[in-house]
């Protein structure tokens, strides 16, 4: 067996561990730049505490607090510009993994002088600023990673420097600075922390210890994803969302990312999808493609995550992601060839080919058909389920229009059935019809089932969405808080069967 494995980051975790170790930070120089985001280190306590452990120890100190998510080229230079102009010895990077990446760049700057072109190619020098992080996402990992990633205008992309002069010297882990994050900014997060430690298992690059951080980083999270769902996570499971993320970062730092990384990149550049969210929304597609071949690495992932198929985890992630955003589809081709052309492609265990690429983006993202393609989506293997087990025709009534804001009583929630242009419901609609087929659905406890104990008590106005994807229907239940939960896959027969058995109502005087 050969292997190498690095991971020289000294890390230190625990609650207020910035300021009882503070003592650490003295043999790091005389003066720090401390690099952050516009505001949220400032709300979360992460940089006050920095700014007290380094008067403990009679440190200087100066800001540099304009790293924008995504950092862009102007703010690593400017960043750097301070360091060199205030006579900065050390940097300290405190927030997600925006300004970490920048952190790394401002250091490598500050004693270098790379000149732009030159900044994603190298050669980087020798030498570079002894850099400390305190994430206060748990996502990315970079506390403990060589990467930065950094907008890449010039190629229309975000791309990675890496270089072992990047890894930080030593990483503060406080879960308490997590407790500020909104909810979809910790599920994002969380779900590009899951996606290091998948993606390093679908890595050429995996070994046992890679596989071995990495199961482990996916068993904390898995343990923490209904909470996360809920946005009510403990301090216990913030810490262990905390630690899943370094080990995540300790993984890809042997492994690299996939293309699943690279495929993201273009997602948030072109539409500004967030870069953890980017990788959830691609996360089940490809993992389906690598199971075709690879069945066993699918397996070595779903069992720590505790999800017996990829349809669940699908799902799982549906939960945290919410509603799909629509991406126009002649976008994908040049998105693959993007992916395709990246250094993470090189990682894949199972390389996908150019149409393989496309798919993924297609049953991964609600889409805007292209006029000349038309719609080409296409699911296979998908375990359909008769609508009429679910949701029995009798119990629903189509309602005027005038009549389908009416409020929910005890005994009837409102639906909607949303269906795309030109399709033939094979019934008789004796109200003008939008393409939406409004009505309530009169036994709640009939509903109830439909949710499997998923929903809530006390029913709000809830959805029922029904999208035609050529040869079949996804039919997905949204729940109160609008996220999409549910989702079964039905033929359009059984769709056909389901409105000719309803009971249609034209405009009935009794329901005014
Ligand atoms: P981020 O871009 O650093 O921050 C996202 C948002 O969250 C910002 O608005 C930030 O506010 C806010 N925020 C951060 N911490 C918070 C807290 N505790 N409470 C409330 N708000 C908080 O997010 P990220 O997902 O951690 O980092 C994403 C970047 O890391 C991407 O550029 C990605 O490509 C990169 N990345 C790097 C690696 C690596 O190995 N180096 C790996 C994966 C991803 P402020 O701006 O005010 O701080
Ligand atoms: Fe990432």
């Amino acid at each position: 067996m050969e292997l190498t494995y690095h991971s020289p980051t000294r890390i230190i975790a625990g609650e207020d561990c910035i300021r009882k170790y503070a003592v650490e930070l003295k043999a790091f120089g005389s003066k720090a730049l401390i690099v952050t985001g516009a505001s949220s280190a400032k709300k979360n306590g992460s940089q006050a505490d920095i700014m007290t452990a380094l008067g403990m120890n009679a440190q200087k100190y100066a800001i540099y607090d304009r790293v924008p998510p995504n950092p862009t080229v102007a703010s690593v230079y400017d960043g750097a510009a301070l360091a060199k102009a205030e006579g900065c010895d050390f940097v300290i990077a405190v927030g997600g993994g925006s300004p970490m990446d920048a952190a790394k760049v401002i250091a490598l700057l500050a004693v270098n002088d790379l000149p732009v072109q030159n900044l994603f190619t190298g050669p980087y020098g020798g030498n570079i600023l002894p850099l400390v992080c305190v994430p206060t996402t748990a996502g990315t990992g970079s506390e403990v990673t060589q990467y930065a990633i950094v907008t890449n205008d010039g190629a229309e992309t975000k791309s990675g420097i890496g270089t072992p002069l990047f890894f930080p010297r030593l990483s503060f882990l406080d879960p308490r600075y997590l407790e500020s994050l909104p909810r979809n900014t910790m599920i994002n997060t969380v779900i590009d922390s899951l996606s290091h430690s998948i993606e390093g298992i679908i890595s050429t690059r995996a070994t046992l210890m890679t596989d071995t951080l990495a199961v482990r980083g996916i068993a904390l999270i898995s343990e923490c994803l209904s909470q996360l769902a809920e946005g009510n996570l403990s301090r216990l499971q913030l810490e262990r969302l905390l630690l899943a993320s370094s080990l995540g970062g300790m993984v890809i730092a042997n492994t690299g990312t996939t293309i699943l990384h690279a495929m993201g990149y273009s997602l948030t550049y072109f539409h500004g999808i967030d870069h953890g969210r980017a990788n959830g929304l691609l996360l089940a597609s490809a993992l389906e493609h690598v199971g075709l071949t690879r069945p066993d690495l699918v397996r070595r992932i779903l069992e720590p995550l505790r999800v017996n198929s990829l349809h669940t985890l699908r799902i799982k992630l549906d939960t945290l992601l919410g509603e799909r955003e629509m991406i126009p589809q002649e976008d994908f081709q040049k998105f693959a060839d993007k992916a395709l052309a990246s250094k993470n492609a090189a990682n894949c265990a199972v390389l996908p080919d150019r149409s393989a690429v496309i798919s993924m983006y297609e049953s991964s993202l609600s889409v805007t058909p292209s006029p000349q393609t038309g719609s080409s989506l296409r699911r296979a293997n998908i375990p359909f389920v008769v609508l009429e087990k679910y949701l029995p025709g009798e119990f629903l009534r189509v309602i005027p229009a005038r009549l389908r804001n009416v409020p929910p009583g005890h005994t009837e929630i409102p639906v909607e059935f949303e269906l795309s242009p030109g399709f033939d419901p094979g019934a008789r609609i004796p109200v003008s019809w939008d393409g939406t087929l409004h009505g309530f659905v009169h036994d709640s406890d009939q509903l109830r089932s439909v949710f499997s104990g998923v929903m809530a008590d006390g029913y709000a106005r809830r959805r029922v969405f029904l999208n035609d994807w050529g040869d079949v229907f996804l039919l997905t239940f949204e729940n109160g808080t609008r996220d999409r939960e549910i989702e079964y896959f039905v033929t359009p027969t059984e769709v056909r069967a389901l409105f000719r058995s309803c009971r249609i109502q034209g405009e009935p005087s009794d329901l005014r």
